[in-house]
């Protein structure tokens, strides 16, 4: 069922700023929790819970495509950790042996033995949390390391034979201008990676940034400034060859794209392992109706631990997704991607047509140069001025879905 799977890795050696994912700073849980997760994916490799609450065992089926360890910071694991993990994944699942296996990694936790050590683990992909070159702008958000540290941790990699390196970096800190902007991707160009994610620096709830924010101490971008900027990452990175694949992501090369996100955006099944972990199932219902399952796991650690001490999955809860969620949900993954809407397959949800449903609000889009249809059109798609409204764009969407 599932080709490809997530492990969750809730530790951080400390939080950073801007951050509100799950995550804790105790790293002695750390033996506790590989024995859960090992746990967790002997006892349900296959399972998303159904409706009699009754879990596969293992799938023998899906070759295993992807394996994503993200986090928090998964390389705070020891090597000897990963090993564990890693043995336990292919004890369970059929891995192809050309699998895209990647590790978020923090360049404050790296050192060439370790990189050395991933890459004869078989991590074949990192994804490098740079955010920045700037050690003023790392401050701000409260990053654990230093721009020479990342320097470092890029050489390290390449001399440990990393062929597929991604470097992750924040835009749109107060008064980022398009200079030094410029000057942040230039310095990443330099070290040639096969992928970059530009993240818009965002205002999440409960975190300390936000506290800033409430106190006056920290004063967000204006968003047509941010929108200045996010066009001008597209152009720039667009014309040193990178193709803007994803709102956020870009890969030097087709090949070079990540998989495992692909999945997601594709709305392909998916199993999460780990505390908060999500898992996409697509079951067997009644008739000839497919059953969309979402399930999750509990995020407290503590909680997940116990469970699986006691042989139960830790699955929180789960939700069979309707058809307009299905629908509003190819709209949200859709539009991310430059490949759009698979119109298709939405018409295929409920027998509606994309085309007729959302006639005024897609002439309106064409109208503004925010969207076209793409391929023959089989596909609807955001252009650039498009991506930089998205969340209203979806908006607009869903409410013609009424959900
Ligand atoms: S290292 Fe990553 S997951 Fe951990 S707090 Fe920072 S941004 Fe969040």
């Amino acid at each position: 069922m599932f080709e490809h799977l997530y492990i969750h890795v809730p530790f951080c050696i400390k939080k950073c700023r801007y951050c509100d994912f799950y995550s804790q700073t105790n790293l002695s849980w750390i033996p506790a929790y590989v024995s859960a997760l090992c746990r967790e994916i002997s006892l349900g490799a296959a399972a998303v819970l159904n409706e009699t609450a009754v879990p596969n065992l293992v799938d023998p089926g899906s070759l295993v495509k992807t394996i994503y360890f993200g986090g928090g910071t998964p390389s705070v694991l020891p090597l000897g950790a990963l090993e564990t993990i890693l043995k336990t994944l292919y004890r369970c699942h059929r891995i192809d042996p050309h699998a895209e296996i990647t590790l978020e990694a923090n360049p404050g936790t790296l050192d060439p033995d370790y990189l050395k050590g991933l890459k004869s683990l078989g991590i074949n992909r990192l994804s490098l949390g740079v955010q920045s070159f700037d050690n003023k702008k790392l401050g701000l958000l409260g990053r654990i390391h230093i721009a020479a540290q990342s320097v470092n941790a890029i050489e390290a990699a390449r001399a440990a034979g990393f062929d597929n390196l991604g470097l992750d970096m924040i835009f749109g800190v107060p008064k980022e201008s398009n200079s030094f902007w410029k000057r942040e991707m230039d310095t990443a160009l330099g070290f040639c990676p096969e992928h970059l994610s530009c993240y818009m620096l965002t205002l999440e709830k409960d975190t300390p940034l936000y506290i800033w924010y409430e106190k006056g101490r920290f004063i967000p971008m204006a968003p047509d400034a941010r929108a200045d900027l996010f066009a001008f990452t597209d152009v720039y990175l667009e014309n040193h060859g990178f193709s803007h694949y994803e709102i956020s992501n870009f890969a030097g090369k087709k090949k070079n794209r990540s998989q495992h996100n692909s999945s997601y955006w594709d709305m392909v099944p998916y199993k999460g392992f780990g505390p908060s972990a999500h898992s996409y199932a697509v079951l067997p219902g009644s008739g000839k109706n497919l059953r969309h399952q979402r399930s999750w796991n509990c995020s407290d650690l503590n909680a997940y631990v116990d469970c699986l001490a006691q042989d139960r999955l830790p699955v929180d809860d789960y939700e069979i997704l309707g058809v307009e969620e299905q629908m509003l949900e190819r709209i949200m993954v859709g539009l991310r991607t430059d490949k759009g809407v698979d119109i298709k397959g939405f018409n295929g949800l409920s027998g509606s047509s994309f085309q007729t449903m959302f006639k005024d609000l897609v002439e309106q889009l064409e109208s503004q140069r925010m969207g076209k249809y793409t391929g023959q059109t089989d596909r609807f798609g955001l252009t650039r001025a498009g991506w930089a409204c998205l969340d209203s764009i979806v908006e607009a969407f869903a409410r013609k879905i009424k959900i």
